[in-house]
């Protein structure tokens, strides 16, 4: 499928939902506008919009202030770890600073929330490494675009043994795990990536502890997966 193809429904589909937004009969515009943004999050339609504002109204005002203080607070003020790119509430997260974690043990993970999945199984002792995403070309995701050479940097100062591959078996995470692994060509870095137990083409994040826990535990040699695959 062509990417002029794919931009071309994407903004038939942009206009399906301004057509059935403005389908919908307010009698505020204030209602509208908050139920317009609120269908702006991901997963949020414009009826789960509209019940979720209807029941901020019914609280007291003080729960909305909170909300509203909350999510200003920590677009504003939170920040990313300066080592690994985690969210973190100070300059180094609170695992880089864990003196009983072995930082040349690394993780490499898409996003913050398969830092925090993998945290949930306490299986793993290392640090990790938050590239921000996978390399899509499709999307328009470059190595450039993710947080890749500043994993590299740390390899070739020799500061990493072990880099272990933790992202999602699709085919874009295949991808990167595979563009690093060349980057790491003629460097003493031992490469592995986690054990299939997740089902091909399973976000991280959905994966069970458990299951996650031992596909940790368990991974395998990167160049097996090569193999393999
Ligand atoms: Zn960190």
């Amino acid at each position: 499928m062509g990417r002029i193809e794919i931009n071309f429904r994407c903004k038939v589909r942009k206009l399906k939902t301004l057509c059935n937004f403005a389908l919908m009969e307010f009698s505020s515009k204030l209602l509208e506008n908050a139920v317009y943004e609120m269908s702006q999050l991901p997963g949020i339609g414009r009826r789960t919009a509209l019940r979720l504002v209807l029941h901020l109204m019914k609280q007291p005002p003080e729960q909305s202030e909170r909300l509203s203080a909350a999510l200003t607070a920590v677009r504003e003020q939170i920040r990313f770890c300066t080592n690994c790119f985690n969210i973190s509430d100070v300059e180094l997260c609170e695992i880089c600073s864990n003196p009983k974690r072995d930082e040349s043990l690394i993780c490499v993970v898409e996003d913050i929330r398969d830092v925090m999945a993998i945290e949930n199984t306490g299986q793993f002792l290392g640090h990790y490494h938050v590239l921000g995403g996978k390399i899509s070309p499709i999307e328009g995701v470059g190595p450039q675009d993710l947080n890749i050479t500043a994993l590299i940097e740390k390899a070739k100062q020799g500061k990493i043994g072990e880099m272990i591959f933790a992202l999602s078996p699709t085919m874009e995470g295949d991808t990167t795990n595979f563009y690093i692994y060349k980057q790491l060509q003629g460097l003493e870095v031992k490469t592995s990536t986690i054990a299939r137990g997740i089902a091909v083409g399973d976000e991280l994040e959905y994966a069970d502890e458990v299951t996650l826990g031992r596909s940790i535990l368990n991974r395998i040699p990167f160049e097996n997966s090569l193999k393999t695959s």
